[in-house]
């Protein structure tokens, strides 16, 4: 077998795994131990030095998936970017960040930089010029989530990665949305890959973890501060990460081509006024979509007839289910002015256009005839509800 080559599917359900050469059973034995020998060992282990058999072997599994030398799992996605930002930028250094970010990482940026000192500039949109304007002499970092939570706008990696590499500055990149199998931003030359795990690698809502992928370096630097901060996982909950990951290829390919067939369903809907997904061809970047992601992912999003209520629709809903996060193998829905950006000033969200009646759609792997239905009926019930108020 040449393990240089190995394809996605592979590398989710083996790679890693640790031998179990006491029994031999199929799959990596799970060591709860907080406690390690110290004494002639390669190793000191110990959970906060994130490095127990069962961390490192889900970390080899991530690693291989970003094609980057080394990962670092969390405690959850917020833990991965607060450590990954605060261990490249110190006082006085300035990160440059898209203005449609997601929720919680614009909250931890505009609440907690200005207590270490950090500058932090938002490009005011997607095009090169927009994010090279904002680079100043003390920018140290350059931060993208493509595509972008929950308008699904798409960033061009590659011009991203040769603005960093110019300037001599770090470029990070929130892989969530995408998931490895979708998108592997180092083969456009992208530094750091950071992961909500929470979302398409648990895959099933019921695991709350983060990740990073990076060189051993990058890794290091991100491991010094780590260590300090404590933010790792536990390894029960690492152990069933690794069982979720196996399926991940096969979960995000039927999530994909459900999406793709809802979006076309959606956008020929009469009441649906918008449909946000970078694989329709009315998408701004759906070229740039195409060139650089596999598979166009299981989110997308779509605006109700001005008209419509929102949660009469989402009341109306009978197996999809109205509720947070997202990445699940159930159809999740919700409204991101009520939840995920809650937390902005109406005029803020006005600036990222998410409007009150956005419905961000996580496509789950159900059959596609039985979400279509679901829609269907419950827009037939809220359009019955309209014509009886006029
Ligand atoms: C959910 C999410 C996060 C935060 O992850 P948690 O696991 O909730 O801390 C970060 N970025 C994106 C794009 C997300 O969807």
């Amino acid at each position: 077998m040449n393990l240089k080559t190995l394809g996605p599917n592979t590398i989710c359900t083996h790679v890693g795994e640790v031998e179990d050469k006491q029994f031999k059973g199929a799959i990596s034995p799970l060591y709860m131990a907080s406690s390690y020998a110290y004494e002639e060992v390669e190793v000191k282990r110990y959970p906060r030095y994130f490095n127990t058999p069962n961390q490192e072997a889900l970390c080899k599994k991530i690693a291989r998936l970003e094609k980057c030398e080394d990962a670092l799992i969390f405690g959850s996605g917020m833990a991965a970017i607060s450590t990954t930002m605060l261990a490249f930028l110190h006082k006085g250094d300035h990160v440059v960040l898209p203005q449609t970010l997601y929720g919680g990482t614009y909250n931890f940026v505009v609440e907690e930089f200005d207590k270490f000192g950090i500058e932090y500039s938002f490009a005011k949109g997607f095009s090169e010029g927009e994010f090279s304007e904002m680079i100043q002499p003390n920018t140290k970092v350059i931060f993208v989530e493509t595509p972008s939570n929950p308008l699904m706008r798409v960033t061009d990696l590659k011009i991203i990665s040769k603005l960093a590499k110019e300037h001599g500055i770090i470029s990070m990149i929130d892989n969530t949305f995408a998931s490895p199998i979708n998108q592997t931003p180092a083969d456009f030359g992208i530094d750091i890959m950071i992961h909500s795990a929470t979302k398409y690698m648990g895959g099933h809502s019921d695991i709350c973890a983060g990740a990073v992928a990076a060189s051993e370096n990058h890794v290091k630097t991100i491991w010094n501060l780590a260590k300090n901060l404590g933010g790792n996982l536990s390894d029960y909950t690492v152990w069933l990460l690794e069982r979720s990951m196996k399926t991940m290829a096969i979960r995000v390919k039927a999530q994909n081509k459900n999406a793709k067939k809802l979006a076309k369903w959606l956008q020929k809907h009469p009441l649906v006024e918008k449909v946000y997904y970078p694989g329709l061809k009315t998408h701004p970047e759906h070229e740039l979509a195409k060139k650089q992601m596999r598979g166009f992912s299981g989110m997308l999003s779509f605006e109700l007839s001005d008209s419509l209520d929102v949660k009469s629709f989402l009341n109306a809903l009978k197996m999809i289910k109205p509720s947070m996060s997202l990445a699940g193998v159930e159809s999740t829905i919700l409204s991101p002015a009520k939840t995920s950006h809650a937390l902005l000033s109406p005029q803020e969200r006005k600036n990222q256009n998410i409007s009150d009646g956005l419905l961000r759609f996580s496509v789950g792997i159900e059959d596609v005839e039985d979400i279509m239905t679901d829609l269907d009926q419950a827009f037939k019930t809220i359009s019955k509800l309209h014509e009886y108020e006029n």
